[in-house]
């Protein structure tokens, strides 16, 4: 801030630099805010397009697969529905066991990985087959195959649980059944299938759903019928209807959604389909840590590059801020340096003729008083003569000191006029606050210490003028009353005051003057 005498702080051209600043600082802060969400969308955009890309994907697996068995299990429920018209229509009653065996089961080789096809009586005695009797198809009268359509709750195919076919190891198969029905609407025995699960092992073999990722075929009962690759996590038979993640597979029957397996305690993409109408549903799993690891790679790379940008920037904005402020300090200071006069630290010239101005104008639009003292130091010229010009400046100083100490007021203004001449400009005073103040100056000199004790006293002469100024007035004239109100002061005996004012030219004559 610049100075124009102690005490006196001119505001007027300094608040640019600083709204400069703040708006630089407020822009940074934008730029910086406006970076970081720019960048955040775009890597979340891009982390919804992985996701959907690696969903998309994962649900066309489901849905070809999907297709496949929905396919095979079609084989399957033709060849047991030609079966099972076959046995109702009683057409083949008339022919020996061996000629029925080849028109019952001509369909049968069209289903893939079956184990046997096979007809059995309402007793659930076995009394055709393909191939030799399984083991599986014994107490069939207990077994959930045979008891739904005995109980006449399955209009269609029924798919069972997996069940064991043999003794040796992962060697399962589904029982496909349908019900036969005789002529007279009874129950006349099941018309069975059984499928190798291997069908659906060779179905999936193959597929890279990368790491920890599977493909499961589940029943809706929640029975896990298969997984691939094989875990010891899940084995087949199963049951899963319990577990959240099931549970809304089971609910929602098609779709996909993130979660935290329970099982692998990682968070996993799920995406599941029932296969057409029946009760299985193929659900694909992928590691959310494999699809979304190169989203992350690139996420650290603009990360760390945003920071680093953002940080620059930051930096560069507190260099500019620290820059601005140091030069406008060394601007203030130079202002300072140019409004002040070296020899007294007062206002010079160039700050009067400046201040005048303003203050005429605010005095113009206020209607306030502006009033200004001319001081002139008596008898200069023989005391520079006779003590030298550095004790003439030291007594300036000393005089300025003096008049200073005397103006207190933060809008009032001493300046060093020039010479051995001084002004005071006071706002806002009227004539007889001026003519107080003027009359204090006067007297405070007159009371000052000598230089040293070998000089002179010294006493000024001052002239003052109170206007009231009006749109139009010249403020040269404010300058010019109070000079020749210094001329009358000086004319009628010095070390006294004169004013001008509306009243006309009056004198206030010294204490110690007759
Ligand atoms: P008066 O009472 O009529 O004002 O008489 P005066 O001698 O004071 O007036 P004059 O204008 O004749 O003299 C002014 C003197 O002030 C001239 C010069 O010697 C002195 N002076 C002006 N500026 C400076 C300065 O910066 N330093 C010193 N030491 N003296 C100065
Ligand atoms: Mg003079
Ligand atoms: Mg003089």
């Amino acid at each position: 801030m610049v100075f124009s005498s102690e005490g006196q702080a001119i505001k007027y051209h300094l608040r640019t630099p600083v709204i400069t600043r703040r708006m630089l600082v407020w822009a940074s802060a934008l730029s910086v805010v406006a970076i970081v969400n720019i960048v955040g969308y775009l890597l979340v955009r891009e982390y919804r397009n992985t996701e959907d890309d690696a969903a998309r994907s994962a649900l066309n697996i489901v849905q070809l697969i999907s297709r496949d068995i929905r396919n095979t299990i079609s084989i399957y429920d033709s060849a047991l529905n030609s079966l099972v018209s076959l046995v109702q229509s009683q057409a083949l009653a008339s022919l020996s066991p061996q000629t029925q065996q080849p028109l019952l089961f001509d369909r049968a080789a069209e289903a893939p990985s079956n184990a046997g096809f096979f007809v059995l009586d309402a007793d659930g005695k076995v009394i055709a087959g393909s191939r030799p009797v399984e083991p599986l198809l014994n107490n069939a009268r207990q077994q959930s195959w045979f008891k739904v359509h005995l109980k006449g709750q399955n209009e269609g195919i029924f798919i069972s649980r997996p069940l064991p076919a043999s003794d040796a190891p992962n060697d399962w198969s589904l029982v496909l059944s349908r019900r036969i029905t005789t002529p007279d609407g009874r129950f006349g025995g099941v018309a069975v299938a059984l499928m190798k699960m291997s069908y659906f092992q060779n179905l999936f073999r193959g597929l890279d759903l990368g790491p920890t990722g599977n493909i499961s075929l589940v029943s809706s009962e929640g029975i896990m019928l298969i997984q691939y690759p094989a875990t010891t996590m899940f084995y087949t038979g199963q049951d899963l209807g319990h577990t959240p993640i099931f549970l809304r597979f089971l609910t929602e029957r098609h779709g996909s959604f993130t979660a935290v397996s329970g099982i692998y305690h990682l968070q996993r993409l799920y995406n599941f389909a029932q296969v057409s109408e029946l009760p299985l549903l193929v659900v694909v799993a992928l590691s959310t840590e494999h699809i979304f690891s190169n989203w992350r790679h690139t996420a650290l790379l603009i990360g760390s590059a945003t920071l680093l940008l953002c940080l620059g920037l930051l930096w560069l904005t507190w260099l500019l801020v620290r820059e601005l402020r140091l030069r406008q300090r060394a601007e203030g200071e130079l202002a300072a340096l140019a409004a002040t006069d070296p020899l007294t630290g007062l206002a010079n010239r160039r700050m009067l003729d400046k201040t005048l101005d303003l203050e005429w104008r605010r005095a113009q639009r206020t209607g306030a008083p502006l009033s200004l003292i001319m001081i002139d130091i008596d008898h200069f010229k023989p005391f520079n003569d006779a003590y030298g010009h550095q004790a003439g400046d030291e007594a300036l100083r000393q005089v300025a000191r003096v008049i200073k100490a005397n103006v207190r007021r933060p809008a009032d203004l001493v300046a060093r006029y020039g010479g051995e001449e001084f002004a005071v400009v006071l706002t806002e005073t009227d004539a007889a606050g001026t003519r107080l103040l003027a009359e204090k100056i006067r007297a405070a000199v007159e009371q000052m210490e000598p230089v040293d004790p070998t000089t002179k006293k010294l006493t000024v002469s001052l002239g003052a003028c109170t206007r009231y100024a009006k749109p139009g007035d010249d403020r040269e004239e404010l300058l010019s009353t109070a000079d020749k109100a210094l001329y009358q002061a000086k004319k009628r005996g010095r070390n006294r005051v004169m004013d001008i004012n509306e009243t006309g030219l009056n004198a206030l004559k010294p204490k110690n003057e007759t």
